[in-house]
């Protein structure tokens, strides 16, 4: 089953995601990587994008969902798997539906990591890059706040989206993830 992982930069998302790729066939796939990436070999691509992702601005959804549409078609996706900082938008949630059905793949399963703002901040500033600050952080968070809640709305009209206490430790948010999905595949 596809899944996504919805919730803000430092809930946890990631290394959960990697964690769950280590288990099985399922490959992880990171919008933030994919451009970060493109962006590095300086591609057509990474071009086009480099403005936005060097200011924190979106790039056009267009673009993502380009973007989507290629690596979503590549063999190793063919056995599942966890997509993380996509989709940012409705926009962006609607077309990965028309991609997915265009791919015919099922409905992916959609998992929000609920995490306290404060605990974020925390870890973030943990992760000490320098240009880090609690103000500066927390200007993104609410900014990625605004952005996610209709993308969560639009997930939870459609019974899509479980959520996880993303506040616990590695191992805990990892068994609540576990927990999630077999309660979501047993439903
Ligand atoms: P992330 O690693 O998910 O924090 O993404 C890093 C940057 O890549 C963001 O600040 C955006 O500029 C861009 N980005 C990643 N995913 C998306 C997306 N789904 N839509 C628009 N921009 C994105």
């Amino acid at each position: 089953m596809p899944l996504i992982f919805l919730g803000p930069p430092g809930a946890g998302k990631s290394t959960q995601g990697k964690i769950l790729a280590q288990q099985g066939p399922i490959v992880h796939i990171s919008t933030g990587e994919l451009l970060r990436k493109a962006i590095v070999a300086q591609t057509h691509l990474g071009k086009e994008v480099q403005p936005y992702v060097e200011t924190g601005q979106l790039v056009p959804d267009y673009l993502i969902m380009e973007i989507m549409r290629k690596r979503l078609q590549e063999s190793d996706t063919k056995l599942g798997w966890i997509l993380e900082g996509c989709p940012r938008t409705v926009t962006q949630a609607q077309s990965l539906d028309q991609i997915l059905s265009s791919l015919n793949q099922p409905h992916p399963q959609v998992i929000y990591f609920n995490t306290d703002t404060s605990v974020v901040i925390q870890r973030l500033l943990n992760r000490g890059r320098q240009d880090d600050n609690e103000r500066v952080i927390l200007h993104h968070l609410q900014f990625f706040q605004r952005q996610i809640i209709p993308v969560i709305e639009f997930y939870q009209k459609q019974k899509l989206l479980v959520s996880v206490n993303g506040n616990q430790s590695i191992n805990e948010v990892t068994s609540s993830l576990y927990s999630a999905l077999q309660f979501s595949v047993l439903a």
